[in-house]
């Protein structure tokens, strides 16, 4: 039986040592969703809503539990770590209403009426990166399971422990068997396995743009739906006639949360030249205020990287000779510590500027005009998210309408939440997942055309 060992990344110590599912394996639990599928789309809306409840209230005991094993296996600092815990149990909560409101349209036609149902997709593959693994887990579940479809979720090689122990809370909250399972097992051979089966009718990955575009040819062969949630290289741009002390002070927020693995991170922070060194004035003491270190530790804002490859290639993009202005603190010893580093000026062929560094290093660009910065902000293949900083609502819409991106937020770094669609533009990705609409991404229309007519 192969194995994979899970290392603690603030200290470098094994965790856990877990078995690696084999093709077969994977393929013995898409055997038991096949199995699940029927009576899983049977169960009455009013009944699946109350499972879903009594899984969100599992979850919501284990709190503790779970941010802990995050905190362990995934160097996450702990208060991050319990509201990843708390996002599962709230998007549980909040597809929980979905059963019963799944409500199809009548249509006027000719000759009778038609009637459209929102038919489940059938069994569904989510698989799951590293950086966030209990939320990118829940955003998934919650409207596939919703809308009645089995699910199989294949967490990343080195962070499963929190995908395991909910799928545990899933069964004791009254799940019944094979609806929702997981499989811990190498991308390339249990992932793979979810994409090449037919019985799997839906993929959902997060993770790199270039793997992303392996499973979307995977997907094609068997035109299986597929949501894709890529990379990003997002901008935070901010104008001279914005607050620069709250824009000043939330940007290590915006790209060095979760140490910068976030395909949300506002990477590149472009501001307008005329308060471009005032800009950095105020950037710096908050730069160096960011709190990393032990995760367990209440207090600490940022953790280490996820593996010491990742940390090495994180390093590559910050070379002996970089531009560096200045970096925040991290500890000494072990663990895969990384500064937050900011850039500047960059040119515009660094890597630093232009590639996903998924670590806590940042860009900083002047522009001149409002045109300049949605010209910047669009020339990147990536559009996931962005941020906003000024005091003119026209030039905030404005410009939040030109940059080609799917998530923005205007004076504030707000990213993800549940209430509202979350998805990218270009190669960030494709379709949308969370807010109201999620469950169209895990269902079919159907219509039914009944006569009238003698
Ligand atoms: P990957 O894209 O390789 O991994 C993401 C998930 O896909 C993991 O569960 C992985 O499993 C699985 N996977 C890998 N190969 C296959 C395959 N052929 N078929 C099916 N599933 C597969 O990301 P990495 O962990 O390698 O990270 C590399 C870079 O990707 C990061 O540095 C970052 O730039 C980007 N990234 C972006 C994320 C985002 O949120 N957009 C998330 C994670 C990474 P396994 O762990 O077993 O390999």
């Amino acid at each position: 039986m192969s194995t994979f060992t899970v290392l603690n990344p603030a200290t470098e110590q094994t965790v856990a040592t877990v078995p690696s599912a084999s093709a077969e394996e994977t393929d013995a639990a898409i055997a038991r969703a096949v199995a699940a599928r029927t009576g899983w789309r049977e169960v009455a809306p009013g009944e699946r809503a109350a499972l879903l409840r009594a899984f969100a209230d599992a979850v919501d005991a284990h709190i503790e539990e779970l941010a802990g094993l995050e905190v362990a296996c995934s160097g996450h600092p702990v208060g991050q770590a319990r509201w990843e815990a708390g996002n599962v149990r709230d998007v549980l909560r909040y597809y929980s209403a979905a059963p019963e409101r799944l409500c199809g349209r009548q249509i006027p036609v000719p000759g009778g009426v038609d009637v459209t149902f929102k038919e489940p997709v059938g069994i569904v593959g989510l698989i799951v990166p590293w950086n966030f693994p209990m939320p990118i887990l829940g955003w998934g579940l919650g409207p596939a399971l919703a809308a009645g479809n089995p699910v199989i979720a294949k967490p990343a090689e080195r962070t499963p422990l929190t995908a395991v122990r909910i799928a545990e809370l899933a069964r004791e909250a009254g799940l019944p068997d094979g609806v929702f399972q997981v499989v811990a097992g190498k991308g390339s051979v249990a992932g793979q396995r979810l994409v090449d089966h037919e019985a799997v009718r839906k993929i959902v990955f997060t993770g790199s743009t270039e793997v992303g575009r392996q499973i979307m040819a995977g997907c094609a062969r068997q035109v299986k739906r597929l949501t894709l949630e890529l990379g990003g290289k997002s901008a935070n741009i901010v104008f001279a006639d914005a607050d620069l002390q709250r824009a000043a002070a939330s940007a290590p927020q915006a790209v060095f949360d979760n140490a910068g693995q976030d395909c949300c991170a506002r990477s590149r922070i472009l501001v307008q030249r005329s308060v471009f060194d005032r800009f950095m004035a105020m950037l710096e003491p908050a730069v160096k205020r960011v709190a990393v270190g032990d995760p367990a530790s209440p207090v600490t804002e940022m953790g280490p990287l996820i593996s010491a490859e990742h940390r090495e290639r994180v390093a590559s993009f910050v070379p002996a000779d970089a531009p560096v202005a200045f970096r925040g603190h991290a500890p000494d010893g072990p663990g895969y510590w990384f500064a937050p580093t900011v850039l500047a000026p960059v040119r515009p062929d660094d890597p630093a500027y232009t590639e996903e560094v998924f670590g806590p290093v940042v860009a900083v660009v002047p522009f001149e005009d409002e045109a300049d910065a949605v010209a910047i902000a669009n020339d990147t293949p990536y559009g996931l998210s962005g941020s906003i900083w000024t005091e003119n609502l026209g030039r905030a819409l404005r410009v939040a309408r030109a940059v080609e991106t799917g998530n923005l937020s205007v004076n504030s770094h707000a990213s993800v939440r549940y209430w509202t669609p979350f998805g990218g533009f270009k190669q960030s990705g494709l379709g949308r997942e969370l807010g109201p609409d999620a469950l169209d991404a895990f269902t079919e229309a159907k219509n039914v055309f009944i006569a009238t007519e003698e």
